[in-house]
């Protein structure tokens, strides 16, 4: 029997988050995070599938001591990374520029050109790299596989991918919208198509992923004609601490008149924005609570942060033309209620409704929240970046699927 087991990692500067799925019957076999790498006190939190959760502290100089200790802890319910029966480790890689339009084997070009688009992706491709090297180092042997958070975007027209700048100074600096969070797009488009029984092929869906951070997709008949993310994940929707969509002449205006680095601003719009600088909070749990209290400022971060997003529904209406589907995914797009509520309210015109009733329930599987007879469902779609990423991962690796393209 050939190996079915997936390690997908997720690495960031100072922490790994970590699944291990078998794909032969799609259980998750172990679930943790490691964080606070190469700080004074390293953490690591592991659940077993079935079991208690495990939790230490200690020290945790680099990303290969928290792979060893993530290893560590695996091997104790025989599930350690030199188990035969692991088929390979699938890397979340965050920005895989243009040319990587779909998962792809790690060899010595793809890591180069994951380095090469490090100008682009500062803050995230040096740690998937790092997390990439660790895993190769530890099984040399074992097929590593690069799952980009940018691919599903690669098939926007330039219509929708470049800004409005001159052509050589963005062809210089590779300024383009790339997009982000392509790996939950493209999980939920397809779950969305498959709750209204049809092929990804025959609908059109407007998802709405909405976490800490946020973004929006159009997908026509399976592929992303736009998404609200750019160049970076600072674009679009407002987010828990990014200010998304803004004026350009605020960032010029921050740094003349108000004296700011170039760093500062970048700390001020992707930190200290969105929610949590309209106020103070970024847990929409605790901007509701806050909203029952009649407090102000949190009505007003929530009014905000609801314009914004009727605003991109009704863009992608009109980019898509044809819609059959809202879906709403993500930590504050699958619990909170009054945000899919307040989003959709007023859209009737466009077929969008939401009841009252269906809006309420909670769950953890997809479900329409619309009226029965509404034109436009609206489904509440649960994401699992980490089990898409190990079934791309698992595909290539066994051959079911093309391999990615470095073109
Ligand atoms: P990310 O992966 O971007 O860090 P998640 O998708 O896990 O984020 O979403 C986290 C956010 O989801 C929290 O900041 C909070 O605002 C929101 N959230 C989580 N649970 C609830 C809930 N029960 N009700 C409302 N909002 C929630």
């Amino acid at each position: 029997m050939s190996p079915t087991r997936v390690l997908v990692l997720n690495s960031g500067s100072s922490s790994v988050k970590y699944q291990l799925l078998d794909m032969g019957d799609g259980s998750r076999l172990a679930v943790g995070l490691v964080e606070r790498i190469g700080e004074e006190s390293g953490r690591l939190k592991h659940t077993p599938a079935g079991g208690d959760v495990r939790e230490w502290t200690g020290d945790i100089p680099d990303h290969e001591s928290a792979l060893k200790a993530v290893s560590a802890e695996l091997a104790k319910d025989g599930l350690g990374l030199d188990s035969p029966e692991l088929a390979a480790i699938g890397h979340r890689v965050v920005h895989g520029g243009r040319r990587f339009t779909a998962p792809t084997v790690i060899d010595d070009a793809v890591l180069a050109e994951i380095e090469r688009l490090i100008p682009v992706a500062p803050l995230h491709n040096p740690a998937n790299l790092t997390g990439i090297r660790t895993a190769q180092a530890l099984r040399p042997d074992l097929p590593q596989v690069a799952v980009f958070d940018t691919a599903f975007h690669t098939t926007m027209p330039e219509s929708a991918a470049r800004y409005a700048i001159d052509v050589e100074t963005a062809d210089a600096h590779r300024i383009r919208r790339y997009g982000f969070h392509g790996t939950s797009h493209a999980y939920v488009s397809r779950e969305t198509a498959k709750l209204l029984g049809r092929a990804p092929e025959e609908v059109n869906v407007i998802v709405l992923h909405l976490g800490n951070g946020a973004s929006a997709s159009a997908v026509r008949a399976g592929e992303c004609v736009d998404t609200s993310m750019g160049l970076t994940p600072l674009e679009g929707l407002v987010m828990g601490t990014r200010s998304g969509d803004l004026d350009p002449a605020v960032i010029f205006h921050l740094m003349r008149v108000g004296g700011m680095s170039a760093d500062e601003t970048d700390t001020l719009l992707n930190k200290r924005s969105g929610l949590v600088g309209l106020c103070g909070d970024n847990d929409m749990r605790e901007i509701r609570r806050r909203i029952d209290e009649g407090d102000e400022r949190a009505r007003l971060a929530f009014d905000i942060y609801i314009h914004r997003l009727k605003k991109y529904i009704g863009a992608y209406y009109a980019v898509l033309g044809r819609v059959d589907a809202v879906a709403f995914t993500a930590g504050v797009g699958e619990n909170a209620a009054p945000v899919r509520e307040a989003a959709v309210a007023g859209l009737a015109e466009l077929g969008l409704a939401v009841d009252g009733d269906l809006n309420a329930v909670r769950g953890d599987e997809p479900r329409l929240i619309s009226p029965a007879d509404a034109r436009v469902a609206v489904a509440v779609v649960p994401t699992d970046e980490e089990m898409e990423i190990a079934t791309q991962t698992y595909a290539l690796v066994m051959g079911t699927k093309g391999s990615g393209n470095l073109t």
